[in-house]
């Protein structure tokens, strides 16, 4: 669809217009169904990283919402009732000077929680992680229940369809045009109106290229007019890498596999409609920051590697043509396995990556390619997290729930740093959170944006999105990309007067 004609003060390119406005639909509502999304081509975008080096050749999906609200309305995400306690829901932690009461976003904690959420705060907490302060602040360390995008009121996903869109929807200024792609920013004809980019981390410096900027020996080799040159669109690509260490658990209860038995899915269907509980109200919430563990680890003089421009087409990547792609599905183990999952994560990793065009066409997917765990350090951060994961499930406290002789992944628990290093290349992806690919910096230290998130070398063009954070944040994204968007607005409001 083209809509040539209209013109508009302002256009915002991402929101979700590639796909369509799903805020009605209970996949994306219901906050229980939120695996249900992963993977789906309806509502992601289904993008495959070039095969990666370190993780044994595997290419790793990476599945970005396509729909309204973005990937805030398909993310994992708890929810609090008004008769929780802060001790019955451990959140001791919270430091109330640090949140905001009147913001779009509604975020709580969950009242329903698995017996693995229980325990695994408490056990870590023996291990001597108790949550130092409260994690909105930057600085903690330690255990704590995570508060979620879920609105208490309704038991529903909050996201940016919902949150920002929804209550100013019927503006006669406002208009939405689902399921369009942009294929390219005209910049020579956009002198008295603005756009605000906000395809994110793998879409926002796809389209800089599509329209001409970027790095002139790609767009030339392209047959694309350069129109700004930067080397910085697309490179400075970092990502949390995180992967799964799951054990059987003895009472199919205790893991929400069993909703795999239909009358089990039934009574939890019923908690959820009738009385807004129960797993399908809930997102994920046992979480901890943890320092890297006493293992010594190699010194570096320099541990944060320069910017790295690719080399030339066509040699940029040989990956996607002379390797044979293996996708990262995981080894399934049979239904009727009931499981429990710890999900360790590398928070600060200093591997670098890239995502560029590699045709002028804009439905051609851009070549993506994380180097994930390929900085030596990041692979024995994230090695050492892994074995740590056999020290928490061992205290008998945790042990009880497990099945003795059970299937989990690994097979066997990993006892040692080279049988860790082995299970992170063979099974290691994201964790979904990408940026960095526009960075907000001082242009000769590798920016596409400056701090008024304005394109270096556009008058009128800003992106807004993961892709400006120059350094990945600890911890779910989401929240500091809404602070992004909001400081946007402020920026624009200030220059209207
Ligand atoms: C499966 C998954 C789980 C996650 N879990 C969490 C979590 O638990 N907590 C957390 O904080 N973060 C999580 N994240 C990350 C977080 O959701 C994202 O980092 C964040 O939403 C990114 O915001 P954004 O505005 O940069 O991009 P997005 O929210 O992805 O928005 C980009 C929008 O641009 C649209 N678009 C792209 N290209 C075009 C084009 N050419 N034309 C038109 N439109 C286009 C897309 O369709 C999309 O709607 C998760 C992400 C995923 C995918």
């Amino acid at each position: 669809m083209i809509y040539s004609e209209e013109s508009f003060d302002f256009v915002i390119i991402g929101g979700g217009t590639a796909g369509a406005n799903r805020n009605l639909d209970p996949k994306i509502q219901v906050p229980g169904s939120v695996t249900q999304l992963f993977r789906d081509v309806e509502y992601d975008w289904s993008f495959n990283t070039v095969p990666q080096e370190s993780l044994n050749e595997r290419a790793i999906n990476h599945p970005p919402g396509k729909v309204f609200g973005g990937s805030s309305a398909t993310n994992a995400i708890g929810w609090n009732r008004d008769n929780m306690t802060r001790a019955r829901l451990d959140i001791d932690y919270m430091d109330y000077k640090l949140y905001g009461k009147d913001g779009p976003i509604q975020t709580a904690i969950s009242n329903f929680t698995m017996p693995l959420t229980r325990l695994l705060g408490a056990t870590l907490k023996n291990l001597g992680h108790k949550a130092t302060k409260d994690p909105i602040s930057g600085e903690a360390v330690g255990a704590y229940s995570c508060p979620s995008f879920i609105d208490p009121r309704s038991a529903t996903r909050s996201h940016a369809g919902v949150a920002y869109y929804d209550p100013v929807k019927s503006r006669p200024n406002l208009h939405l045009k689902e399921n369009a792609l942009v294929e390219k920013i005209v910049l020579e004809k956009l002198t008295d109106g603005s756009v605000i980019a906000t395809e994110s981390t793998f879409g926002s410096p796809a389209l800089l290229e599509l329209s001409g900027i970027g790095d002139p020996a790609l767009l030339t080799s392209l047959g694309i007019d350069v129109v700004i040159p930067n080397l910085n669109v697309g490179e400075n690509l970092q990502n949390h890498v995180m992967t799964t260490v799951t054990a059987e658990v003895l009472n199919p209860d205790d893991s929400l596999d069993s909703l795999g038995d239909p009358a089990k899915l039934a009574t939890a269907i019923e908690a959820y409609t009738t009385h807004q509980t129960g797993p399908l109200s809930a997102g994920f919430s046992a979480t901890s920051y943890l320092p890297p563990t006493p293992t010594p680890l190699p010194r570096l003089a320099n541990p944060i590697p320069p910017p790295r421009h690719h080399p030339p087409l066509p040699d940029r990547h040989p990956a996607l043509t002379q390797r044979r792609r293996r996708r990262d599905l995981p080894r399934l183990l049979p239904s009727g396995t009931n499981l429990i999952s710890l999900v360790p994560a590398l928070m600060h990793p200093l591997s670098r990556g890239t995502v560029h065009i590699t045709s002028a066409s804009p439905t051609v997917y851009p070549a993506i390619n994380p180097n994930y765990l390929s900085h030596p350090l990041d692979l024995e951060l994230f090695a050492r997290g892994l074995l740590y994961c056999s020290t928490v499930l061992a205290p008998q406290s945790l042990a009880a729930l497990l099945k003795e002789g059970g299937k989990g992944m690994p097979e066997r628990r990993l006892a040692t740093l080279a049988e860790a290093r082995a299970y992170a290349r063979e099974r290691a992806g994201t964790m979904f959170h990408p940026c960095g690919t526009c960075a907000m910096m001082p242009r000769e230290g590798g920016a596409v944006v400056g701090e008024r998130l304005v394109v270096h070398g556009a008058r009128n063009l800003r992106v807004v999105d993961a892709s400006v954070f120059p350094v990945i944040v600890k911890g779910p994204v989401t929240s500091s990309v809404f602070a992004v968007a909001e400081r946007a607005a402020d920026l624009v409001r200030g220059e209207l007067g």
